[in-house]
Parts: structure tokens; C-alpha cells; sequence
């Protein structure tokens, strides 16, 4: 174990460099935290050091707690993972408040040895927990790195000090950014944040920090909670300002977070409680609170899929064993929402585009909503003038088709028609050579049915992006019967190459996030229909965590393309469409011209500007309110069965093959509530048995669409959850 090396220099400094050989980044395990306690330990009793920098040999400085060493040491536990979490982050507790006691005399403060931190670059969670440990904090003055607690971001908050350390620096109030949304700041504003002290040039930085340990006095090394008289910044809970302070946080954490995500409550408890009590007390609490939501399902729900399965995903879980397929020359054909959007992205990747229309306007249109994309970029500070001309020199707009020569991937975007995606999938294959993958970005026609215009299907695969493509993480790749290996390998190269998340599934109606997200819109319509109160099914969605109602998602997505799908729906299903009662509302609202917020008339009511300014009163002479009116729960388990559903036939069906794929695929696809951890995990804590149950409840009050599928069934039968029986285990660290 080399994660930490100690280097005691001749000015009695000891440097402490945290290098984790084998990974890109700093990551904490069990054995390093051990490693790094005998290192500080062994400084702090020789007699020839006179001080200590902690420092990384990357140009980053640390990426955080390795999240598998959390899920390794619970899975380790036996019966009881509580006790063992909450010891292992004591122990964490007591290793920092070694670093930060530094041998002083407990009553007199004296006689500590300094400990600074120089930061090299990004330091993220644990890392910046451990900076905050050390008495003085030194940041490279580099604008790209950000520092900061990320840890709400995945379901946890810090809890390694971070939390107690930091509202105790600056106050509750003032901490709210850093803590409760997880920002990362860059070294300037970190300085104001009081998240760092300095900001120094890159080749002083351990100068700077080795200066400041040898001239440091006593006095400047004790932390304003190991001093007499004590008060928290901003006022504690029963100070007059502090009392104002905790019951607003409060307020806004259950408007932000509709009570269903349990680390920010948890993380404002932890400080609410440490803010009453001394500091030791206060970490005890923390550590409580930090092992109740490693314990909380949601929390592990959350972890597994926003950041284990994720990054899974991202590095290829589901990739064919194939040589790997960087693109080099992008073809992009179609220049309108979708089109301009990936040329964008991939132009930003460093990826050669050509952008091809069917006029010179259009192409030329596409590039220039690239070109606002940057522009907006730069105003923000995050876009230089060079990076706006080095990605728009990239964008090739042109209408000639011989532009394509040497592209090894074509992404079609044109519209959503056979014909014209047959026209331009033959006129793409005459321009390019043998190798080039093609790939469609349809959301409904079938992979197979559009593949009959190429003469290489194995080549022939879907890459479907969700709107707006700058912003969506995820792209669902569709393996077509007859797309081989190669395709796919090429494809997941490229979602990689632009930094997004790639699921891969089989070809089936709307593939998977359209499959469940249409009945999760069609469900509220329905109860529109029936009656119940339109806000009362808003915000039964807000209140399961969904980030949008069904009646505002139609509204943002137009009603005129609900009326597309729907026709082209029915026509393909003929008898089985299940849905009339839906469209007839649908329609009916398309006819009074309500195509949503594009014509500042749906669901919804806007003002001139757009804004939404609550929901139509219209609607109720249309569809009066039924006198009795469903409870909460009820509304709620049908928006959420109605997807969760889909979700199961999909996997049922072979459509999905892997369950991290539908649960990651459906929070970043569609939001499906995140603190659920995607639909899978979400029955996996109703529990299968629970689950069938109320499938039969719901299918006899409301129609089969709500009948229990038979893996359902027969896993309630079995007493077996989905990750029980279909998860990957996580790997030891
Ligand atoms: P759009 O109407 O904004 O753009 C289509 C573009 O294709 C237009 O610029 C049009 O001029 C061009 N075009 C049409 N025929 C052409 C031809 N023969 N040769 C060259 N260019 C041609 O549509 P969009 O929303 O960008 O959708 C494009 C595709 O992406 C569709 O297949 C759609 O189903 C799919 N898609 C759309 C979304 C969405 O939210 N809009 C999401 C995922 C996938």
C-alpha cells in the first residue's frame, strides 16, 4: 500500500503525498485511511518534525470516499452493518481530529505541530473533508479545478467532518451552498466561500504551504470550536438569527426536496444538533446521522445508480469485447433540434463534424444554434473566444453528401419518416467507405424496418438522444436484429468520446424510456378524464419525487406531438391500442388550439412571456371534478406502477438486459425520482410480494394495464428482489 508516502524534509517539514498509482484520481479506501493515520502519527512523534504538508502527486488533488469501500464494509458486516459503518466513520472521526489536535496540550492548546494542505487541483467529498482538518488550506490558482462536498449529489451528505467542520466555519446559512447542493466552487470563489484561505501560483503552492508551517504560531492552529467561548457563525438553533436560520432551511429543504430525499435532512439535523453540543459531540452525531442514511434505502438506491452503476455503464459494463472504436469524422444528417445538437456535442468532444441538410440555410442553421450554444458558454466564463473557434471550425455545415468521405460514423437526424430516412441512409452509404457505422436517432421507427435501406444491417444501428441534446446524460443505443458486435462497440465508444451515459437495448416499440415515460403522461390525461383534480395529480407526481407532473411534461413537449404519436400509435396497433379514453382529451385539446407551452396554452395557463402561471381553469368545463376525489397514495401508485410496469415487461421481454440499465437509464432518460434509484430499485423496496399485490389492485379497479407481469409474480412467489436476482455484486476495494 502506497497511497500515501511521507517525505521528512531537512527544514523539519514533512510532506505527506497522497498518490493512488493505480487510478486516475485520489480515491479513499479502508487500508490508505489506516496508512495515512500511522503517517501523521509517526510525524507527530518525532521530534525532528517541526510541521506537516499534505499534498497529491496528481494534478488533482482527490476524487473523494471509494463508494465501494462503503458498500464493501456493509456487505461485510453480517447482521449488523449499522455498527460497522457507523465504527468505521468514528474511526474516521478520530483520525482527522488527530491531524487537527496535532499533539497540542489539550488544556493549554500549546505545542502542536502545523499541518497545511496544498491542493493541486479538483479535491472533491473526502478530500476536501481532510483538507478542512488541517489548519491552513493552499489551492493552485488553476480556474479548471473545483473543490467542494459533492455527497448530497449521489443520496449521502459529508460525513467525514465535512458537515460540522464547515457550518461551524461559516454558519449554517452560509454553508447551504457547498453543503445542502453539493456546488463545487473554483479556487477564487472557494476563497470567499471560506472553503480554502489561499490561492497561490501552481509552482509555489508547496512553497507557500512549507513557509506557512514553519512560521505558524501556536495560536494560529487551533480551531475556533478547540477555543474558549466558542459561538457558531450566524447563531445557533435557540439564537434569536440562528432560530430564523434553521426554520427557513428547514422550509426550503422540504419545498426543494418534497421530504423524499432523506440525506438533506439528515445532513440539517446533524448540524442543527452539532451546533448544540461541543465538537466531539457534535462528529459522534454526525456519524449517527451519516450510518442512518448509509443505512436508508433510498440512500444506497441512489448510490448504486448515480454514481456505481453509472460509471459502470459509462466505462463499458455492457461493451462487446472489440478493439477500441474512437470516431474520428462525424457525419451528421439533418440539421434541425436533434442534428444541430449532436454536432454541437461531438464538436465539443474534438470530434470532426460534417453537418448535412437539404438546404445550405438549414445546415447553416444548425451550426449557428452551436454557435449560441458557445456564445452563452462564454458569458458565463465557461467558453474562451479560442475553444468557440477551435469547436466551430469543427462543424463542417454543407449539403454535398462527398463532404462525408473518411466519416467512420453517421448519426441521421432528419425527419421522422421511412421514406426520407431510406432516401438519405442510401445517398449517406454511396459517399462513405466499407467500415462506417450508421446510426439513426429515431425515437419510434423500428432499428430493423429502417436498416433495410442499408445493405450492411450489421453496421446499422439506433443512437437515440433525448432533448436538448446539450443537456440530456443519456443516450439509449438500439441493437437492431441484425446490428453485430462491432456496431454496438462503436456506438458506446462514442457516447464515451462525448461524455454521456449509453444504455444499450433491443429493438421494440419506443425502445425504454419512451415506453415508460408515454404511460406515466397517458395515466394523468386519463385522470383528467375521470375527473380528479388536476392538482391533485401534479403534485402526487412532485410528492413521489418525479421533477415534472404528467399535465406539465405533455405541455413542455407539445400536444400537437402526443396527437403525432398517438395517430401513428393506433395505426400500428390497430385493435390492441389501448389508449382512446387519452387521446380523446388529447385531441380535444389540440383542437381549442392548447398545444402546450409552445403556444403559451395547455395543461397549463402562461402568461406573455411564457411563464407558467398555474393550471387552466378551462379544463374543468370540459371535465368537471368527480365529487369523490382518490386519496394521494392511490394517484401516486399509478403514475409510478404505470412506468415502474413498462419497466418490468421490458426486461421481460429482452427489450432491457440489464437491470443498472433501466433503473440509471430511467432517472437520467426520463427523472424518474432519483431517490428511488430508478424503477427497480424502487420495487425492490415495496418488496416483489407487496408489489404483485397491488398490481391485482390496481388492474381490477383501473384495467390489465396495471396486471402484474408473470416475473413479478413469480419472484413475489419466490420471495426474490430484482437486484437479489438479477444485480452484480460490487467489488471489493
Ligand atoms: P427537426 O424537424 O427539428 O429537424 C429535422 C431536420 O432534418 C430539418 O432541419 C430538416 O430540414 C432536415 N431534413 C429533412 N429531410 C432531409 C433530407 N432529405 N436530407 C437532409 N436533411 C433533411 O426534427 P428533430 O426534432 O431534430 O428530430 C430529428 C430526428 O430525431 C427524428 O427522427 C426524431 O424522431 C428524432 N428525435 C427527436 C427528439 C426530439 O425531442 N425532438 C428526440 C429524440 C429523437
Amino acid at each position: 500500500m502506497t497511497d500515501f508516502t511521507m517525505e521528512k524534509g531537512a527544514d523539519g517539514v514533512a510532506v505527506i503525498t497522497w498518490d493512488v498509482k493505480a487510478k486516475s484520481m485520489n480515491v479513499l479506501t479502508r487500508a490508505a485511511y489506516a496508512l495515512v493515520d500511522q503517517l501523521v502519527e509517526d510525524a507527530l512523534a518525532d521530534p525532528s518534525v517541526k510541521g506537516i504538508v499534505l499534498t497529491s502527486g496528481k494534478e488533482t488533488f482527490a476524487g473523494g470516499m471509494d463508494l465501494n469501500t462503503l458498500a464493501t464494509i456493509s456487505a461485510e458486516a453480517g447482521d449488523d452493518p449499522a455498527q460497522a459503518l457507523f465504527d468505521f466513520t468514528m474511526g474516521g472521526h478520530q483520525i482527522l481530529r488527530k491531524l487537527e489536535r496535532a499533539g497540542m496540550d489539550p488544556k493549554t492548546n500549546k505545542g502542536g505541530k502545523p499541518v497545511a494542505v496544498a491542493i493541486t487541483g479538483t479535491c472533491a467529498g473526502i478530500g476536501t473533508e481532510i483538507a478542512l482538518a488541517c489548519h491552513r488550506r493552499f489551492m493552485a490558482d488553476n480556474p479548471k479545478a473545483k473543490i467542494g462536498l459533492p455527497e448530497i449529489l449521489v443520496g449521502l451528505f459529508p460525513g467525514g467532518g465535512g458537515t460540522t467542520r464547515y457550518s461551524r466555519m461559516v454558519g449554517a446559512m452560509a454553508a447551504a451552498p457547498v453543503l445542502l447542493e453539493g456546488k463545487m466552487l473554483d479556487p477564487k470563489a472557494a476563497k470567499a466561500a471560506g472553503l480554502i484561505d489561499e490561492v497561490v501560483a501552481p509552482d509555489q503552492l508547496l512553497v507557500r504551504a512549507r513557509e506557512w508551517v514553519l512560521s505558524a504560531t501556536d495560536a494560529e492552529i487551533v480551531k475556533p470550536w478547540d477555543q474558549k467561548g466558542w459561538k457558531m457563525p450566524g447563531g445557533a438553533p435557540y439564537h434569536p438569527a440562528g432560530f430564523m436560520t434553521f426554520v427557513g432551511a428547514s422550509a426550503m429543504i422540504n419545498g426543494k426536496t418534497k421530504g423524499v430525499y432523506p440525506a438533506a435532512k439528515a445532513l440539517l439535523s446533524a448540524v442543527y444538533e452539532g451546533a448544540l453540543v461541543d465538537f466531539d459531540t457534535a462528529l459522534r452525531i454526525e456519524a449517527r446521522w451519516f450510518t442512518h442514511i448509509l443505512m436508508h434505502p433510498s440512500s444506497s438506491a441512489m448510490i448504486r445508480s448515480l454514481f456505481l452503476n453509472k460509471e459502470a455503464l459509462e466505462k463499458g459494463a455492457n461493451r462487446p469485447a472489440l478493439p477500441a472504436e474512437q470516431v474520428t469524422k462525424l457525419g451528421v444528417i439533418g440539421a434541425g433540434m436533434m442534428g444541430a445538437g449532436i454536432a454541437y456535442v461531438s464538436a465539443n468532444a474534438g470530434i470532426e463534424v460534417v453537418l448535412i441538410d437539404a438546404t445550405l440555410e438549414a445546415a447553416e442553421r444548425g451550426r449557428a444554434h452551436a454557435e449560441g450554444l458557445l456564445d452563452k458558454g462564454m458569458k458565463r466564463g465557461k467558453v474562451s473566444p479560442e475553444k468557440k473557434t477551435q469547436v466551430l471550425d469543427r462543424i463542417l455545415a454543407t449539403t454535398d453528401y462527398a463532404a462525408l468521405a473518411g466519416c467512420d460514423l453517421i448519426v441521421e437526424a432528419v425527419f421522422e419518416d421511412v421514406a426520407v430516412k431510406a432516401e438519405v441512409t442510401r445517398k449517406v452509404l454511396a459517399a462513405v467507405g466499407p467500415d462506417c457505422i450508421f446510426a439513426t436517432n429515431t425515437s419510434t421507427l423500428p432499428i430493423g424496418e429502417l436498416a433495410k435501406a442499408s445493405d450492411r444491417p450489421e453496421q446499422f444501428i439506433g443512437i437515440h438522444f433525448f432533448s436538448p441534446v446539450d443537456k440530456m446524460a443519456l443516450v439509449e443505443i438500439i441493437r437492431g436484429a441484425k446490428t453485430g458486435d462491432r456496431a454496438v462497440a462503436k456506438a458506446l465508444d462514442y457516447v464515451r468520446q462525448i461524455r454521456k451515459t449509453p444504455i444499450v437495448v433491443q429493438d421494440a416499440r419506443f425502445f425504454y424510456a419512451n415506453r415508460c415515460i408515454l404511460p406515466y403522461v397517458n395515466e394523468g390525461i386519463r385522470m383528467v378524464a375521470e375527473g380528479v383534480s388536476p392538482a391533485l395529480i401534479e403534485n402526487a407526481a412532485k410528492l413521489m419525487g418525479m421533477p415534472l407532473g404528467p399535465l406539465q411534461l405533455i405541455d413542455e413537449t407539445s400536444i400537437d406531438l402526443g396527437v403525432k404519436i398517438a395517430r401513428a400509435t393506433k395505426a400500428a396497433m390497430g385493435d390492441d391500442y389501448p389508449d382512446d379514453a387519452v387521446d380523446a382529451v388529447v385531441f380535444w385539446m389540440a383542437e381549442q388550439g392548447r398545444l402546450g407551452r409552445k403556444a403559451k396554452a395547455g395543461f397549463y395557463a402562461y402568461d406573455d412571456a411564457g411563464k407558467r402561471i398555474g393550471l387552466w381553469d378551462g379544463l374543468a368545463a370540459k371535465y368537471p371534478l368527480a365529487a369523490a376525489q382518490p386519496d394521494l397514495t392511490q394517484v401516486q401508485h399509478r403514475l409510478m406502477f404505470v412506468q415502474t410496469l413498462e419497466a418490468v415487461r421490458a426486461l421481460e421481454q429482452g427489450v432491457l438486459t440489464d437491470i443498472r440499465e433501466g433503473d440509471v437509464g430511467a432517472i437520467l432518460g426520463w427523472g424518474f425520482a432519483p431517490w428511488s434509484g430508478g424503477p427497480f430499485s424502487w420495487f425492490d423496496m415495496l418488496g416483489a410480494p407487496y408489489a404483485a399485490a397491488r398490481c391485482d389492485e390496481l388492474a381490477a379497479e383501473h384495467g390489465p394495464r396495471f396486471a402484474c407481469p408473470a416475473l413479478l409474480r413469480e419472484m413475489a412467489d419466490k420471495g426474490q428482489s430484482f437486484y437479489g436476482r438479477f444485480g452484480v455484486k460490487p467489488q471489493a476495494a
